[in-house]
């Protein structure tokens, strides 16, 4: 087992690649803590609910320090909760940017910047960013999307940087999905996903479970020399 007793907080893992992930360090014999707004569906007794919104910096600054005083370390971070709300830049209302901004990449500073200080005191830890393909590449329709998906990846490196100013081995990376079966794509119409498949080498979407197997990677000791790296998981989409 990878992950054995290892604690892992994953945000967003109610449903779609946080679930994925969730499920596949529990079967590496991690515990998971899923802080989203959703309760899951999905029933799994190391995986253990705490409903919690990333924006709400108050709620967070009284949870983490109780999930620390409750499991006594943090090992691993997984910032995946995220959100679009698409439209041309033309278009893009202020509302649609912040909402944007808001949850998928202050959501990501907030969790992190409460979460950190105990892996750098207890010198380990390995964090996670969930970035996109389009903050590597770009997408019509998503300029708030993009910033932010940009943004997890600046921010992992400069944490890479920074968590170990003082020694120890707390890794941060960021993984870039193509597109992927889940909720977040249902809102996507065929005529533009026909394309998409057409265009990826390997022909198809790519499913949860993919993006899970790259996580347990970066999560693992497997990863223990990989810090500050993006790894693309997107069937070869843009090469
Ligand atoms: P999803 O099925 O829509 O799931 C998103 C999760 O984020 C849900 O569990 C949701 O919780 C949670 N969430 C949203 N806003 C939140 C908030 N303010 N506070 C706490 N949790 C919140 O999306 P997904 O496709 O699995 O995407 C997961 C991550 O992968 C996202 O960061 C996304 O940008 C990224 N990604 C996805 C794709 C793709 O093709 N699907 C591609 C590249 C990157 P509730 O249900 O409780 O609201």
């Amino acid at each position: 087992m990878r992950l054995q007793d290892k604690i892992a907080i994953v945000t967003g893992a109610s449903q779609g690649i946080g679930q994925a992930i969730a499920e596949t360090f529990v079967r590496e014999g991690a515990i998971v803590l899923n802080l989203s707004i959703t309760q899951p569906v999905y029933d799994n007794d190391r995986v253990t609910f705490y409903p919690v919104d990333v924006t709400d910096r108050t709620e967070l600054e009284k949870l983490i320090p109780e999930l620390h005083r409750a499991y006594g370390r943090f090992d691993i971070l997984v910032n995946n909760a995220g959100i679009t709300r698409d439209a041309l830049m033309t278009r893009m209302s202020e509302d649609m940017w912040d909402a944007v901004i808001d949850i998928n990449l202050k959501g990501v500073f907030n969790v992190t910047q409460l979460v950190a200080p105990y892996m750098i005191e207890q010198q380990t830890g390995s964090i996670i960013n969930i970035s996109s393909v389009v903050g590597e590449y770009g997408n019509i329709g998503q300029t708030n999307y993009a910033a932010t998906k940009a943004g997890v990846v600046a921010m992992a490196k400069t944490w890479a940087k920074e968590f170990t100013r003082k020694g120890g081995a707390v890794r941060v990376n960021a993984i870039a999905p193509g597109f992927i079966n889940t909720d977040m794509m249902k809102t996507v119409p065929d005529k533009v996903l026909d394309p998409i498949r057409q265009k990826t080498p390997l022909k198809r979407l790519g499913e949860p479970q993919e993006i899970a197997n790259a996580a347990l990677f970066l999560a693992s000791e497997e990863a223990s020399f990989i810090t500050g790296h993006l790894l693309s998981v997107n069937g070869g989409i843009v090469l």
